[in-house]
């Protein structure tokens, strides 16, 4: 069994290094698992209990799974890597191949409950034209490494492995999320004609931000770490649009000092001399719990002290964040603009900015995820100096239907004229006040809905960079009347998917 355990953990690292970048880190993780000596001690322990080694190896790793799915968020969904990594083992112990993406010599279109992380990584990206998976939301493995390898997916979608036998003819839409099932010839040709435009889009020039008729919508990125920097550039990036500095202290026990910080948002501010970069101050709780900021048992944490709440229930660390933020602004040469996440109301924004300025920073505005701030837009932008609406989390909160919840997932769908109307009356306050209004949500990658949302009055966009050429190509088409008469035909919507038909109508 230990010896099974080490080969699959060396095996699990030898594959991130092939993979490289993200997915080596993921394949790190999953070997780290595999090397666990708590995890190994309760395997030897089922066994000299009298259990055979493989059913051992099933029962312990489904009981350390039970304890990451009871955590929540994040850690729930890190679960599933386990099965992959348990079943390697077994694999290993009884002298069989590992479970894993069958081979194929033709190009195909995966189709998959899930797919392990050690699977994602290493599919062969000239065979696998596109994946779909039944199981997995937007923050799962899959999508996440789909994204960063620009591989065509459409994770979630139910009932799908039991009706479609190999061979079947398939169309994959994941601009639509929309997938086809023995599509008709007429279908089939849209479909590659949709695929030459992308690829044309992926070669054209990396021009800054544009609607048709020259007004200017900057393409900013998402990024998590410093490193992130290099891809965002190489693809234009006019620089961040949400630095999530939270992702830097994910496994931290204890507060990062100052110095620590000023070091990461130094290099983060280097790398875009001249630009602009939009901070934001951690965003602990939820899906993204941070043991030194929430130490709390919460029934509901969504709910509950997290973003600003939590930083303010421990303002000593907020202080040293925007201090760190304040030192790295002074020796660098970005343009540095600071906000906060989950602020809900005009006193928040105050207390926010105020401590900002006391701080030494210049540009302090807040995020719009709680549906409470639109309805008070006027009140917000009156003390804010810009808003970016963070519309992952506003979707969520606009339907009280938890993002990372399977069953729930068809509410999680920005194109809902609900999320629409509030993104409009901070697009309208923002434009009335002469304030900055961005987004900086997945439904700026779309980039159907990049075109609805400027003309509700966004003025930034902010992205995984892996989307920036397609939303640029589709910002070019359009002018800011015509992305004006788009949303307004998608507010009167019902639906989420009556808006995106009446907005490609219009
Ligand atoms: C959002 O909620 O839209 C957002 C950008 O923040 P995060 O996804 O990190 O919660
Ligand atoms: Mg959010």
């Amino acid at each position: 069994m230990r010896d099974a355990l080490a080969h699959v953990a060396a095996e699990l690292s030898d594959r991130g290094r092939t993979a490289g970048g993200e997915a080596q880190e993921v394949l790190e993780a999953a070997s780290l698992m595999a090397q666990d000596p708590a995890l190994a001690d309760d395997v030897a322990t089922r066994i000299g209990q009298g259990t055979n080694g493989e059913r051992a190896v099933h029962d312990a790793f489904e009981q350390f799974k039970t304890m990451l799915i009871a955590l929540g968020g994040y850690m729930a969904e890190r679960a599933t890597d386990l099965d992959d990594v348990s079943q390697r083992v077994v694999a290993r112990l009884r002298g069989v191949a590992a479970p894993g993406v069958p081979e194929s010599d033709e190009p195909f279109i995966l189709i998959a409950r899930d797919l392990a992380p050690a699977d994602t990584a290493t599919l062969d990206l000239e065979r696998t034209l596109a994946l779909v998976t039944q199981d997995g939301g937007p923050t799962s493995h899959t999508a996440i490494l789909a994204r960063s390898k620009s591989i065509t997916a459409v994770v979630g979608v139910v009932g799908l492995l039991a009706e479609v036998p190999d061979g079947t003819r398939v169309v994959v839409d994941a601009k639509s999320g929309i997938v086809v099932l023995d599509p008709s010839d007429d279908e089939v040709e849209a479909a590659r004609v949709e695929a030459r435009t992308r690829a044309e889009r992926a070669d054209a020039p990396l021009t800054e931000g544009a609607l048709a008729d020259g007004t200017k919508v900057p393409l900013l990125a998402n990024v998590g770490r410093p490193e992130d920097a290099v891809k965002a550039l190489e693809l234009g990036a006019e620089g961040v649009g949400l630095f999530r500095t939270e992702f830097l202290f994910l496994d931290a026990k204890e507060a990062p000092s100052v110095a620590s910080q000023t070091d990461s948002y130094t290099r983060m501010l280097q790398a875009f001399e001249g630009k602009k970069v939009v901070v934001r101050v951690l965003d602990a709780g939820a899906d993204k719990p941070l043991a030194f900021l929430n130490d709390a048992e919460e029934e509901n944490p969504a709910l509950g002290l997290r973003g600003i709440r939590a930083l303010r229930a421990s303002e000593q660390i907020l202080r040293d964040q925007l201090e760190a933020l304040a030192a790295a602004d002074a020796a660098t040469n970005a343009e540095l603009w600071v906000m906060a996440p989950m602020i809900a109301n005009q006193e928040e924004t105050e207390y926010f900015v105020a401590l900002g300025r006391e701080l030494g920073l210049k540009v302090v505005g807040a995020m719009a995820e709680v549906p409470s701030i639109a309805v008070l837009a006027d009140q917000v932008m009156a003390a804010a100096d810009f808003v970016s609406i963070g519309t992952n989390d506003l979707t969520q909160y606009t339907f009280a239907a938890d993002r990372m919840l399977g069953t729930v997932a068809s509410f999680q769908d920005p194109w809902h004229p609900a999320v629409l109307r509030l993104v409009k009356m901070l697009g309208d306050a923002g434009i009335e006040a002469g304030k900055p209004v961005g987004v900086c949500g997945e439904a700026a990658a779309d980039p159907a809905l990049a075109v609805v949302l400027v003309g509700l009055g966004v003025s930034s966009l902010s992205m995984s960079p892996a989307a920036f050429a397609d939303v640029r190509a589709e910002l070019l088409e359009v002018t800011l009347e015509q992305a004006q008469a788009k949303a307004a035909a998608a507010l009167l919507a019902s639906t989420a998917a009556g808006a995106r038909d009446a907005a490609a109508a219009a």
